[in-house]
């Protein structure tokens, strides 16, 4: 998961005109929900799909689910994904949804199918002995209606304060995901995701966005893997050429050598900008990596 701005896109249009379909459906959601007695049904939202709210989330988000970072846009239609649900909350019995929130910007997301809806996933897990398993049964994940929250405060209508709500799942454009997740590459075959560890124990936000959006599902896990494999053969290629330059002894192959090793060093570090897939899982690999790349060019330049 990456941390994304969303103040450098604007406001969709449709969802800040006064009179349009987005805006009558506002209101007749309103005349809904505040009507006597109050419904026991969910209004039906349809109008948080229009096309330039899409577009507006496929920009930003570079083609990418927000919780999971795999492009689904060559191969799937994004998920509107409504961050705070619209419709019923998971973990609140008769909660009606934030419903005041479905047509909110702020509120919007995209993100996978799998990531959104839930269904049976088998996933890894590290164990205490630092071994990584696979489930054997496959267990519901997908965010869907879920949004749990920490301490007993939840906003229950429009008027209610949610500043004072503290949700348990990480939104990038509001948490940054670094201060909540930290990667586990050991095995190149399996890079899983785990919570960080805060005092001795593993971030709340952390646990539970990997839980419930299935952040270390089998499928997924694999895809990531194999865009960390050749990135991390060419980690190995740069500091292969390092040891050759160093061994030798013209000064203009030499000087030849350390202008490709910049050159490979300034590709990989592009492995990782914001519209690649996978990105903070590249990222993390590759930092991890530099440190001892760049202090091995150090001495080749010393
Ligand atoms: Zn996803």
């Amino acid at each position: 998961m990456l941390k994304v701005d969303r103040s450098i896109e604007p406001v969709p249009d449709s969802l800040t005109t006064v009179g349009n379909a987005v805006d009558n459906e506002r209101v007749a959601a309103r005349t809904y929900y505040t009507a006597i007695p109050v419904p026991t049904k969910t209004y039906k939202f349809k109008r948080y799909k229009e096309e330039d709210i899409v577009a507006a989330l496929e920009h930003l988000f570079h083609g990418k689910c927000a919780y999971c970072e795999s492009k689904y846009i060559g191969t799937q239609k994004m998920d509107v994904e409504h961050y705070r649900p619209k419709g019923k909350v998971n973990e609140n019995l008769g909660h009606p949804g934030y419903w005041w929130l479905a047509l909110e910007w702020n509120n919007l997301l995209p993100s996978c199918t799998d990531c959104n809806r839930r269904r049976g996933q088998k996933s890894y897990t590290l164990q205490a002995d630092g071994t990584i398993v696979s489930s054997n049964e496959a267990e519901n994940a997908g965010k869907e209606c879920a949004f749990p929250v920490s301490g007993v405060y939840r906003a229950q209508v429009s008027q209610d304060d949610l500043s004072l709500e503290v949700p348990l799942l990480i939104n990038p454009c509001d948490h940054d995901p670094d201060d909540h997740l930290i990667w586990h590459i050991n095995n190149l075959k399996i890079p899983i995701l785990l919570a960080k560890s805060v005092d001795n124990l593993p971030d709340e936000k952390g646990v539970k966005s990997i839980e419930v959006m299935g952040l270390n599902r089998f499928g997924l896990v694999t895809v990531r893997a194999e865009v960390l494999q050749p990135v991390a053969v060419q980690v190995g290629n740069i500091s292969e050429l390092i040891d050759i330059t160093a061994s030798m002894s013209s000064c203009e192959a030499r000087d030849l050598c350390l202008a490709k090793i910049g050159r490979d060093i300034d590709a990989l570090q592009a492995c990782y900008e914001p519209d690649r897939e996978y990105a903070a899982m590249v990222k993390s690999y590759i930092d991890s990596h530099m440190e001892n790349l760049k202090r091995d060019l150090a001495g080749l330049l010393a």
